[in-house]
């Protein structure tokens, strides 16, 4: 999508060899008309897959996730991150290894909102190693709901979560790709 590559271009700033801040316009202060022009965007990629939730992780994941639910006029749910007082029957519960903390994470999503009647959309800012996603197919898994789709607006391809998780058969579209990040120059993938 070439509105969010021009603003990673233009805007995004890289830490080390491998981490990208766009803290201007995704990850801290939101940019609402782009959010909604990437809502639109996955619209088009997913709108013809009878879904019926998008499915995210708190906390980037959450504004994107509803500004696609907009278009899809479908309820968001995201997983709670961190430890959960009451860890039990009624909570799918599954671990995440966090790239940008370097530690686990558990994420937990309540029983209530997600079922095998399920057809969900899977949306996140960053894909990078695929710890994040893992965790959400995971809980998926748990509750028996069918992934339609997973929706990623910055993919960082040279991390390798992205072609892995491809290979077990998902259908993973990103709306920007970062071939490599290399002495603080960004290169994007021609999509
Ligand atoms: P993964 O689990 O695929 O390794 O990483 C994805 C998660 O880590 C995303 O949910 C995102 O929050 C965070 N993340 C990974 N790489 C970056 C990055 O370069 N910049 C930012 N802001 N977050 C990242």
């Amino acid at each position: 999508m070439q509105l969010l590559k021009d603003r990673i271009l233009n805007e995004g700033q890289v830490v080390g060899d491998d981490v990208l801040k766009v803290d201007m316009f995704l990850n801290h202060q939101i940019d609402i008309p782009l959010l909604d022009e990437m809502g639109k965007e996955f619209h088009r990629l997913f709108g013809d897959r009878e879904i019926n939730k998008i499915v995210t992780i708190e906390s980037s994941g959450i504004a994107i996730a509803c500004m696609a639910a907009r278009y899809f006029q479908v309820p968001v749910i995201f997983a709670k991150k961190g430890k959960s007082r009451n860890i039990g029957d009624d909570l799918y519960v599954s671990s995440v290894y966090s790239f940008t903390r370097l530690d686990s994470y558990l994420i937990t999503v309540s029983k209530k909102y997600l079922s095998a009647q399920d057809n969900i959309l899977i949306i996140d800012d960053f894909l990078a190693n695929g710890h994040a996603l893992s965790g959400i197919l995971d809980i998926a898994n748990q509750a028996g709901a069918t992934v339609k789709g997973i929706g990623i607006a910055i993919e960082k391809a040279f991390q390798g979560g992205g072609d892995r998780l491809r290979k077990k058969g998902l259908d993973i579209q990103s709306l920007a790709t970062i071939e490599s990040i290399r002495d603080g120059k960004i290169t994007l993938a021609d999509q």
